[in-house]
């Protein structure tokens, strides 16, 4: 371990979550340290980002992503851009370990958001080991290039998948298990006018097999065998919190949260919550009020205590 930092408050997120909560603690004075492995997190994936108050022709979510990474330097906010590996509380402060850093704070606020699930099939690994399946859309784009996608979900995501790449792939089919989409209205109205993207229903993926530089679906399909040929698959078939990486006490806390924790989890990770940019940047400012109000109370006024505009 090269580094050890010590601070009052430590975030682990680069996402709009802890983005917020950073801003608004740094304004009131609080001493903090934000740890993320990227900035920007999940919505750097989005195509247009439509459902933010302030962006009336929407916004692309990597452009998106952007702006509060230069707002996060311009007003001084200190990041650690690497990942953690582990998380735990000792006493009565809380160890946040990367593979070089350790920070030790009171105040814990992690909005790790979100991974994506997996659809647990045969050579499913191998075909994202050798670049053939991807999960995110933001950092496998460049490789799109008049390909043939294959899409597998049904969702927003899936959607919003192949309205992003309708004017980089040749092709684009989403594959989804069912004849239902839970996929936005706006969405399926879009996608259905686009003529490069077509929608395949009940379309069980059973088998991935890398085959020359293709990959290769073996589907059932209403009790028939099929196979399907793509250039580049994405799996976009749900996301779940992230977390696995905490101790059992931490998670503990993530399950049954004491009333008077200095432990706080916002964002897409917070159990039961809508993943959305303004849930996670309510959730990221409320949590930094709440902890500067702690902080006040516990230590006399320091300046903190009053609302910061
Ligand atoms: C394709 C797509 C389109 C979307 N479109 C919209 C939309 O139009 N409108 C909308 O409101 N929402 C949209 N969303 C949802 C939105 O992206 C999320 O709700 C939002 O990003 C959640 O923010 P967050 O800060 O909680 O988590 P995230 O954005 O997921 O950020 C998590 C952060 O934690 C970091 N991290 C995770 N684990 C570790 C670790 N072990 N160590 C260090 N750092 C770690 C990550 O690198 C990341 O920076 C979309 C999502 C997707 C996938």
């Amino acid at each position: 371990m090269k580094n050890k930092l010590i601070t009052k408050v430590a975030l682990i997120g680069g996402g709009p979550a802890c983005a917020t909560a950073a801003i608004q603690l740094v304004r009131s004075g609080i001493e903090i340290i934000l740890v993320s492995k990227e900035i920007g997190g999940t919505i750097k994936n989005a195509n247009l980002v439509e459902n933010l108050i302030g962006y009336p022709e929407g916004v692309v979510g990597l452009d998106f992503a952007k702006s509060f990474q230069l707002q996060l330097t311009k007003v001084g906010v200190p990041i650690v851009l690497e990942e953690v590996l582990t998380v735990e509380q000792i006493g009565n402060k809380y160890i946040t370990k990367t593979a070089e850093t350790e920070i030790i704070s009171e105040y814990l606020i992690i909005g790790t958001g979100s991974i994506p699930k997996k659809l647990d099939v045969e050579g499913e690994e191998e075909a994202n080991l050798n670049g053939k399946l991807f999960y995110e859309i933001y950092n496998v784009k460049q490789f799109i290039d008049k390909k043939n996608i294959g899409i597998i979900g049904s969702g927003d995501v899936a959607y919003d998948y192949a309205l992003n790449l309708q004017n980089a792939a040749n092709k684009i089919s989403i594959i989804r298990r069912t004849a239902k989409t839970s996929s936005l209205p706006i969405l399926q109205k879009r996608v259905k006018s686009t003529e490069n993207i077509v929608v395949l229903n009940n379309h069980v993926i059973k088998k991935i097999e890398l085959k020359e530089d293709k990959i290769h679906l073996e589907i059932e399909k209403e009790g028939n065998l099929v196979t399907l040929i793509k250039d580049l698959i994405l799996v976009a078939i749900g996301r779940k919190p992230n977390y696995d990486f905490l101790s059992e006490g931490i998670i503990s806390e993530y399950t049954n949260p004491k009333s008077d924790s200095k432990l706080y989890f916002i964002g897409d990770v917070n159990k039961n919550n809508f993943r959305q940019v303004s849930i996670a940047m309510g959730d990221g400012m409320k949590v930094a009020m709440e902890t500067v109000k702690n902080i006040a109370e516990k230590e006399g006024y320091h300046g903190a205590s009053r609302q910061v505009w």
